[in-house]
């Protein structure tokens, strides 16, 4: 028996693991990855204050961090959480932990396009992780699905390692900030497609050959010939395994109070996974912080 389980070990999970595990609280750090979550597919961050890093080794240095507290970290897929009258066990593939309270910190996962052959091709030239696979499309030309932060972040990331890359936006705008917008004219080998929506991956020769594109407004159909290909079309919250505990809005998201508290007593949140204006590695840090110090004030 631990006081706190932490599931997911990204910013917001590592640190509900450092502030209640150095305010006393013993705390286990469980995850289906490595720690550090969306940060290890991170080139660079620009906007946590104070600090510019890579996003690995910002990942290591929290993880590290907070192990030095005296948190333990573990390997584990977490399926569902279990709530009894006076604590809670949390099942990990054919392992139970048993706690007084529960962070969840999981994230969320990148949406896919949906289109045919995407799936089959998926780690053979479809991508959702620029700074892991970018390197194999060096001298190739790739395209970029999405016009939100992440895409064009993306975008400008790929365009300094691959020959040319083609950004696909469904509408006429982007939903982009305005300050990734104008990056995009410091590069010369970005092509926008405006009003194009993603309707297969070609295939030719078991390697991917382009993609084929509709047209918003009028559906024909043309196809932009690309070796590789990269969704960042959005995200969905990895919420399947509390889906019972009616802590979940409609869109999937947890919803917490000022504590980071859900309704089911002992149960907390934070991150990503919950229902919030801003997601980013500040504001996943915040909630982390609020839970784990409230967490362990409730143990005294
Ligand atoms: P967003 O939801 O912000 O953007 C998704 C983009 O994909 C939109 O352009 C959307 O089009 C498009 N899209 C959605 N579904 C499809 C589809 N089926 N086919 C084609 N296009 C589609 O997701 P992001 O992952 O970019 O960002 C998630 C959150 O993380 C946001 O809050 C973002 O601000 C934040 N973020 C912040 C960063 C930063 O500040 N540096 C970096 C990365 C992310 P449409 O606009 O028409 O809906």
């Amino acid at each position: 028996m631990v006081d706190l389980i932490v599931i997911g070990a990204g910013p917001s999970g590592l640190t509900a693991a450092l502030y209640a595990s150095r305010a006393g609280a013993s705390v286990l750090v469980l995850d289906g990855g490595a720690p550090g979550g969306k940060l290890n597919n991170t080139a660079e961050i620009e906007n946590y204050p104070g600090v510019i890093k890579k996003g690995p080794e910002l990942a290591y240095a929290m993880y590290e961090q907070c192990l030095s507290f005296g948190a333990k970290y573990e390997y584990g897929e977490v399926t569902s959480i279990e709530v009894l009258d006076d604590h809670k066990v949390v099942h990990a593939g054919d392992k139970a932990y048993e706690c007084q309270y529960v962070f969840i910190a999981t994230g969320t996962k990148e949406r896919v396009m949906g289109v045919p052959n995407e799936a089959e091709m998926t780690g053979r030239g479809v991508s959702y992780c620029a700074v892991c696979d970018g390197p194999f499309f060096k001298n190739k030309e790739v395209c970029v699905i999405g016009g939100g932060n992440s895409a064009i972040e993306e975008a400008i990331y790929l365009a300094d390692i691959v020959k040319k890359v083609h950004i696909v936006v469904r509408r006429d705008v982007l939903r982009a900030d305005q300050y990734l917008a104008d990056k995009i004219n410091t590069k010369d080998n970005i092509e926008m497609h405006y009003l194009k929506k993603p309707h297969a991956v070609i295939v030719e020769n078991n390697k991917v050959a382009g993609l084929e594109v509709s047209d918003s407004n009028t559906n024909e159909l043309s196809v932009i010939e690309v070796q590789g290909i990269f969704p960042f079309i959005g995200l969905d919250p990895m919420t399947d395994f509390v889906k019972n505990l009616g802590i979940v809005n409609e869109r999937g998201y947890i919803e917490v109070d000022r504590n980071q508290e859900t309704k089911v007593s002992g149960i907390f949140a934070g991150g990503d996974v919950t229902d919030k204006a801003l997601r980013q590695v500040v504001t996943a840090t915040n909630d982390g912080a609020i839970a784990g110090q409230y967490i362990a004030s409730l143990m005294k």
